[in-house]
Formats: C-alpha cells, sequence, structure tokens
C-alpha cells in the first residue's frame, strides 16, 4: 500500500515526498503517457483518428463527504469515479487521470493524517487499476484553515474518442426510448442510512453492495454504447434522474415521459418504503448510472457489459407551456415531473431546490 514503509507524520516527508511516494506508486506503464509525474507537463499520446474529452470534478470536505464518516477509501474511489463516470457518459476511453490535493495541516503533522491519505490513495488506486486508468500528474498543497482546514481534492480525466462519435446529451429525438443501468436510488438509501447511524465506518470489506461509497463507473457499458452505435444521447446520473432527464431533454430539444412502474430501484432504497424508495430513485443523486436516449426501432440489448439495462420511458415533442417531464403513476395519470435533487448532509429524503452542484 502507499506510503507505508514511511511512518513519519507526512509533513516530515514533504511535499516533494509525497509526490515521488504518488509517482512509484502509480508508475504502471501505459501506452498513452509519454511523460507522466515529475515534469512541468505530463505529454499524452491519444489513439489517431480520436478526440481527446476532458472533464474535471471537486470532491471537497463537508460537501461530498465527512471525514468522520466516510471510510479513506471510498473518498479516494468517489473521487475518481465522478470523473470516470462524466467519460463513461460520453462513451469514451480514459486515457489519464490528473489529482489535485490540498490537505490540512493537521492532517500534515499527525501520523493519523497520514495514515488517511494513505488509505485514500488506496481507494483511488484500486479503481484506477480495475479501469487501467494512469494518475499522469496533479498538484499537492496545503488547505488554508490551520487546523480547521479541509480536503480539496480535484480530479481531472482526459479520455478518447473516435472523432466525432463521442455521445452527447444533445443527440436525444422525439420518439426515442429511454434507457437507465443498473439500479437507482441506492447512493441515496445508503447515504441516508449512514446519516441515521451517525457512525463512521472503520472498515469495508468489500466495495460491492455499497452504491454511496464505492459506485461502479458505466465505462464499459458507454464504450459499448459508443462501438455498437446503440445511443443517441447520453448522460450519466449525478444529481438524480430528474435533475439529468431534464439536462438531457433541454440539450435535445424534447420532452420526455418516464414510466413509475418500470424504474429499476436498487434493493436499498426498496427498504425506505415503496414512497422513500421512488423518491430516492427519481431525485437522488450519486448513482453513476447511465441514462440514455436510442431510437426505439433498435433492439435494446437487457444487459450489456454485464449491467442491466431497463427501458424506463420516452422522448416526446416539446409543446410550448407544457411540462419538460412527465411520469405515468400505476392509476394511469401523468402528473408533472419536477426536477428535484438531494442534500447531501441535511438528512434523507430531503427535496431541495434546483442548483449548481
Ligand atoms: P510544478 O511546480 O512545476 O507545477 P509540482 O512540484 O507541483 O510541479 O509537481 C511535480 C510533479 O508532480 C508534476 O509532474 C505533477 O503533475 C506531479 N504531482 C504533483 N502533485 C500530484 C498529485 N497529487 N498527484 C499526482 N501527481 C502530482
Ligand atoms: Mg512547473
Amino acid at each position: 500500500m502507499l506510503l507505508h514503509k514511511m511512518p513519519k507524520p507526512l509533513r516530515a516527508l514533504g511535499e516533494l515526498g509525497l509526490i515521488e511516494q504518488i509517482r512509484r506508486d502509480f508508475s504502471a506503464g501505459s501506452k498513452a503517457i509519454t511523460l507522466g509525474i515529475g515534469d512541468d507537463c505530463a505529454i499524452l499520446r491519444p489513439p489517431a483518428g480520436c478526440e481527446v474529452l476532458v472533464t474535471t470534478d471537486f470532491t471537497l470536505e463537508g460537501r461530498h463527504f465527512r471525514r468522520d464518516l466516510h471510510p479513506p477509501e471510498a473518498v479516494g474511489h468517489r473521487c475518481l469515479a465522478r470523473g470516470l463516470s462524466d467519460v463513461a457518459a460520453m462513451g469514451a476511453t480514459p486515457l489519464a487521470a490528473f489529482l489535485s490535493l490540498a490537505l490540512p495541516g493537521s492532517m500534515l503533522a499527525e501520523s493519523a493524517g497520514r495514515a488517511w491519505i494513505e488509505r485514500f490513495f488506496s481507494g483511488f488506486r484500486a479503481l484506477a487499476d480495475m479501469h487501467r486508468v494512469p494518475l499522469a500528474g496533479g498538484d499537492t498543497s496545503e488547505s488554508p484553515g490551520g487546523k480547521n482546514g479541509v480536503v480539496l481534492a480535484d480530479i481531472v480525466l482526459i479520455g478518447t474518442a473516435p472523432k466525432g462519435e463521442a455521445l452527447r446529451r444533445s443527440g436525444g429525438g422525439v420518439g426515442d426510448a429511454l434507457y437507465v443501468t443498473g439500479e437507482l436510488g441506492g447512493a441515496a438509501a445508503e447515504l441516508s442510512a449512514m446519516l441515521r447511524r451517525q457512525r463512521r465506518i472503520l472498515h469495508v470489506p468489500t466495495t460491492e453492495g455499497h452504491p454511496h461509497l464505492f459506485p461502479e463507473p458505466r465505462l464499459d457499458v458507454g464504450e459499448s454504447l459508443l462501438r455498437r452505435e446503440l445511443a443517441n444521447a447520453c448522460i450519466d446520473l449525478s444529481d438524480g434522474l430528474s435533475t439529468d432527464l431534464a439536462h438531457l431533454c433541454r440539450a435535445s430539444g424534447v420532452c420526455a415521459e418516464i414510466e413509475q412502474t418500470s424504474l429499476p430501484i436498487h434493493p436499498l432504497a426498496l427498504k425506505l418504503g415503496p414512497k422513500a424508495a421512488l423518491q430516492a430513485a427519481l431525485h437522488g443523486g450519486e448513482d453513476y448510472e447511465l441514462l440514455f436516449a436510442a431510437p426505439a426501432s433498435i433492439l435494446m440489448p437487457t444487459s450489456l457489459a454485464g449491467v442491466s439495462i431497463t427501458r424506463i420511458g420516452s422522448l416526446k415533442k416539446r409543446r410550448s407551456g407544457g411540462p419538460l417531464m412527465t411520469m405515468l403513476a400505476p392509476d394511469g395519470s401523468h402528473p408533472e415531473l419536477v426536477a428535484g435533487g438531494w442534500e447531501h448532509f441535511s438528512g434523507p429524503a430531503k427535496r431541495r431546490r434546483k442548483r449548481a452542484r
């Protein structure tokens, strides 16, 4: 595991020492990296005929995780997963990751802080290895605020896709069927259970079955959608189905109707009871599943790369003054579906007004 031959606090190791350890721990070669960690810039070599895609995402203590609640491996995993999921949503292939990290002084001064950062990198690296994503650079700094400083991590993901073929949000058309991968609401359900317990999870023996702590970015599904030309438009579910579907509808200039009884609800969400389960599936964020549109004439497989694919509705013509999204309820009514989201740390199933995340 990273750094574990050097028990000194990180402060004693110094910034250069830490970077050197990161370099050693992430040294697995990649054809795509001409020059990795150690110079002013990395040099990447994208495959011929491909375009380069870039995405960046913050992971902020107090906003996206709590140090008193989340195991550090999960923080590292989720940090990378956020970027990988954006790459997956475009049908792209990850080329390299870059990680900018600000750490509080208290963490640098204590052995316990060092243990935290070691475990953060162990979670980050397990996911990077699984998807063969090299870490090609980043930045390391002390966060402001002294003892009250927080951990701030910014992940940059570089991906590639054949020229002109990346899946966009804007490609959806009237009559397309809407699909989601996997199951919805699991991340919100696991988080609400964690918040109810208010106890730190010390160690998670397996990453499976933890949709909030260890979400699985759907890279293989995204690549397969692109390669097999199975999707017109795609987005990843980071803010919740209702919010992300609204993005896809606006970008594509269409409206959507989803069928309540078709929604694949995660077993952890079902445990909350039918009403809360539906709320979690519709509005719970951070499932990192893919939502995509495809012409209704395409015979969609029931699973791709081992992940289930469920048809949840369709895209319709946008009528002026009409709702952007509706949901066909079991009683046959069609109420408007209003975009909502999940408030991370203010309790379960609390709807919030739309705001940037
Ligand atoms: P510079 O001052 O020229 O920006 P740095 O001293 O910040 O360079 O970084 C030296 C090398 O270490 C660079 O290749 C940089 O990309 C890499 N690096 C710094 N911090 C990290 C990190 N947290 N993760 C990965 N690579 C890092
Ligand atoms: Mg420099």
